[in-house]
């Protein structure tokens, strides 16, 4: 762990009783330059905004700062165009419509709190309430806040009638997906022949990704240790193996047991009937048949469940003994597993930097990673409302529930916790 967190410290209890560990890939397994990522994530969604729904192209526009709109987990209440951070005990921390602030007092009420919004409760998005995880979706409420911003300036008002932001949202759901859905229920396209994403990562790979040698040779010692490791992502098997070759090398793939692609999680982890496939590349879903077990000589299933993992342990084991399941999404890689199985779960934070002393290292490498969210946002882990120290919602979640909260994979290199 980093000797130079002050005061705080990454909280990990020891993870050594682990019969298998389990990983997330993206920002998990595979540590994007996050700056970079939401610049192109940004660009290619608007571009095919722009192309689709003959937005004008000075959408693209956007001055550095601005960027820093694009904080992980930012909640847009659809309805009313707003879009907002919420702290423990739900209470809304900041909120905007556009770029412009707004007072939350004015808007929610002294109670400063959204009615009916509980995340824990299901793994199903309240649609009124859109939760924008993890740095992928990080764009979403920037776009939805330029593109509220131009539609205003178009009519003239400070806001629109509601049914124009849902008509802003569901472009920008059309503009993520015509990037990041390379399939549909008949085919699966080459990621190369499919929007704008895959085909500059695939071209810049250093653009956009750290190589993970350090966490690599982790991964080999627990491997002799025989530690069963194994992948659950939901992305399908051309990105992945994309982003793993650069990350960790051509034989990557040696250093897992097995592999879940287009995982589906969180219902991967609550479904114990989701079907499992072989993968099987011959397919035009690369759906081979249905198994119920995994099998020694196959490494890479597509969809599938948690029993299957559970099964193999009980079985080359003859006992199931503890798995940890190691993720950047709070709730659905880390919390809800953790609700729904035995499993326990690690969620990787990278705002952690926040508790760094200033001028170590780590914390200058990690704020050259960032986007560089304070203007807009404050602090991420904890906001002065009314003179009381708050933890960000999420944050606090993780801390309450789960096994361990990191920066980065790196804070688990110290042996002591694994042997
Ligand atoms: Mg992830």
């Amino acid at each position: 762990m980093d000797k130079d967190f002050q005061g705080k410290q990454n909280i990990v209890q020891s993870v050594f009783n682990h019969q298998a560990i389990g990983f997330d890939v993206d920002h998990c397994l595979v540590r994007y330059k996050v700056k970079a990522l939401t610049k192109l994530c940004y660009n290619v969604i608007c571009q095919a905004i722009i192309d689709k729904y003959n937005y004008p192209a000075t959408i693209l526009d956007l001055t550095e700062g601005e960027y820093g709109f694009a904080l992980n987990y930012l909640v847009i209440h659809i309805d009313r165009g707003i879009i907002m951070r919420i702290a423990e005990n739900k209470e809304i921390v900041r909120c905007y419509r556009g770029f412009t602030e707004l007072d939350v007092e004015t808007e929610y009420g002294p109670t400063r709190v959204l009615p009916d919004f509980d995340p824990t409760s299901s793994i199903k998005q309240n649609p009124l309430y859109i939760v924008c995880s993890t740095y992928f979706e990080n764009v979403i409420p920037l776009i939805f806040a330029k593109l509220t911003q131009y539609k205003c300036e178009q009519l003239n008002t400070i806001q629109l009638e509601s049914n124009e932001y849902h008509v802003i949202f569901s472009q920008i759901i059309e503009g993520l997906k015509m990037n990041y859905q390379h399939f549909d229920q008949h085919k699966v396209f080459p990621i190369n022949q499919y929007g704008r994403f895959f085909k500059q990562i695939g071209e810049n790979p250093g653009l956009y990704m750290f190589k993970q040698n350090q966490f690599r040779t982790t991964l080999e010692n627990l491997k002799s240790q025989g530690k069963v490791l194994f992948i659950v992502t939901n992305s399908h098997v051309e990105f992945m193996n994309l982003t793993m070759t650069y990350s960790y090398g051509q034989d990557w793939i040696n250093l897992f047991d097995f592999i879940f692609v287009k995982g589906g999680k969180p219902e991967f982890f609550n479904n114990p009937y989701k079907p499992t496939f072989l993968l099987d590349i011959n397919q035009p879903l690369l759906k081979g048949q249905v198994v119920n077990q995994l099998y020694s000589n196959c490494k890479i299933y597509v969809e599938g469940n948690y029993t299957l993992v559970e099964q193999y342990l009980q079985q080359r084991f003859s006992s199931l003994g503890q798995i940890l399941y190691i993720g950047d999404h709070i709730m659905n890689d880390c919390y809800f597993t953790q609700k729904f199985t035995n499993w326990d779960g690690i969620a990787i934070v990278e705002e952690l930097f926040e508790q760094l002393k200033p001028d170590s290292q780590h914390r200058v490498e990690a704020e050259q990673n960032i986007i560089s969210y304070r203007s807009y946002w404050g602090n991420y882990l904890e906001s002065n409302v009314n003179n009381q120290m708050l933890k960000n919602y999420w944050y606090s979640i993780a801390c309450k529930e789960l096994k361990g909260v990191v920066r980065t994979l790196d804070c688990l290199q110290n042996q002591s916790l694994w042997s």
